[in-house]
This record gives structure tokens, sequence and C-alpha cells, in this order.
């Protein structure tokens, strides 16, 4: 088994989930006491989340560098970073590594693809919604379209993560906008939607809405899980 290197704490909400994933599919596919090898360092995302307000990606891309480095370190033989919105610096972490980078989008992606699924709505940070690093991916690996909701409702959206998930709350307000969100996504023409931030699958989930839901996080868990099992 190989060991699954994770960097978490952004928000440690969410981290819990992955952590919790990786070993219940761990355990499913070996048996027994079996649990997963992993290198975790969490990172302190009040310290993060000031970088992301002042537009600070280096800074933000450093933390990340030194946080994974360490993980390396620790004996990780890949590296999950456990939040949509930082992938916007994945491609500096992973250069600066000798161990791969297991992207979200792509494992993301490449479910949307094997489903048959061509045209999705997203959902997530401002960040992830309205920049190219994330859509853009989506778009140009895997010739996915993609449909974002209305500028109001991004600001809903990017909000509710920021004010209520990361710090652990979830709200019978907020729940009833996203699925008012995701709705207007279908209208729109998505034939699914992906909940691209780490924290969404605490507030929405599949039993909620009609329309298939593709939860980043449960979908990044486990494909760390499948390579973590695979033979070389
Ligand atoms: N976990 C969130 C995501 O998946 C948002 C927190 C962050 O800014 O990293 O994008």
């Amino acid at each position: 088994m190989k060991t699954i290197g994770l960097l978490g704490g952004m928000s440690w909400e969410s981290t819990t989930d992955y952590y919790r994933t990786i070993n219940t599919g761990v355990k499913e596919k070996l048996g027994g006491l079996h649990s997963a090898q992993i290198a975790l360092y969490s990172i302190d995302f009040g310290t993060m989340e000031k970088f992301q307000q002042k537009n600070d990606w280096q800074g933000a891309a450093d933390l990340l560098i030194d946080a994974a480095l360490k993980v390396q370190a620790a004996g990780a033989d890949f590296l999950l970073i456990c939040t949509n919105t930082m992938h916007k610096v994945a491609d500096q972490v992973e250069a600066s590594l000798q161990i791969p980078l297991l992207h979200i989008a792509d494992a993301t992606a490449e479910k949307l693809v094997a489903d048959g699924i061509k045209t999705v709505g997203l959902l997530g940070t401002a960040f992830t919604m309205e920049e190219d690093f994330y859509r853009g991916r989506l778009k140009q690996k895997f010739d996915l379209e993609v449909i974002t909701p209305s500028a109001s409702d991004r600001d809903v959206v990017h909000n509710v993560i920021y004010q209520e998930l990361c710090v652990g709350k979830t709200s019978i307000e907020s729940k009833s906008e996203y699925l008012r969100i995701i709705e207007a996504l279908a209208d729109d023409g998505a034939e699914a939607v992906i909940l691209g931030c780490t924290e969404i699958g605490m507030l929405i989930k599949q039993s909620d809405s009609p329309v298939k839901l593709y939860d980043t996080a449960k979908i990044h868990a486990e494909a760390a899980v499948a390579r973590s099992l695979e033979q070389d």
C-alpha cells in the first residue's frame, strides 16, 4: 500500500471527511484491521485565508510548498491538496516535489467523462468559479462545458463557504439557497453539478437534489484510495 500525502486544514472541517473517507475505503478493500497509510500536514486556514484576501498567491504557494515538502519527507508517495481553491497554485506545488500530485479537478472530471456528462454546473469559491485554473482545466483537458451561477448567486455561494461551512456551521437558509442555485444551473443546461468546494458536502447531499451531484472531496479521497492500492 502506498502512503497518501494530504495537505489539509483548508478547512479542517473537510479534512476530517477526507480522513474518514480514505480510511473507510481502505478498510472496505482490505478488510480486517487495515487502515490507510497517511501523512497529513494541516495548515492554519486563518493564515491561508489572509493570503487569499490580499491576493498574495506567491505567499500562499510558499506556505503550501513548505508543507508539501514536509509531507514528502514524511514518506508520502503522492500528494493531495484537500481544497479546490488552492489548486490555483497546484502547478507550483507539484514542480517543487519529487512525488506526483493527484489533482482534484482531474479526479472529478474523469468521473464526469466516464458518466457521459458534457455540460456541468460548478459551485465553489469565487476563485474556483471565476478563474481559469479550474474551469479552464475542465474545458481544455476534458472538453467539459462549465456553467456557473449568476454574479449575485456566486456571491451567495462564496460567502456561505467562508462565513459558515469553513467554521463548521450549516443552516437551513443556506441549504435552500444552494438547492435553488443548483436548480437554476440545471435549468441553464447543466446535466450535473460539481460541488467544487470540499465543504459543500456538509450542507448538500445527493438525497437533497434530483440533479446529479459530484462531491469533489469524496471523489478526490476515493481516488486517493484507488491510487494507494494500485500495483506498480
Ligand atoms: N475548501 C474550499 C475549496 O475546496 C475552500 C477553502 C479554501 O479557500 O481553500 O475550495
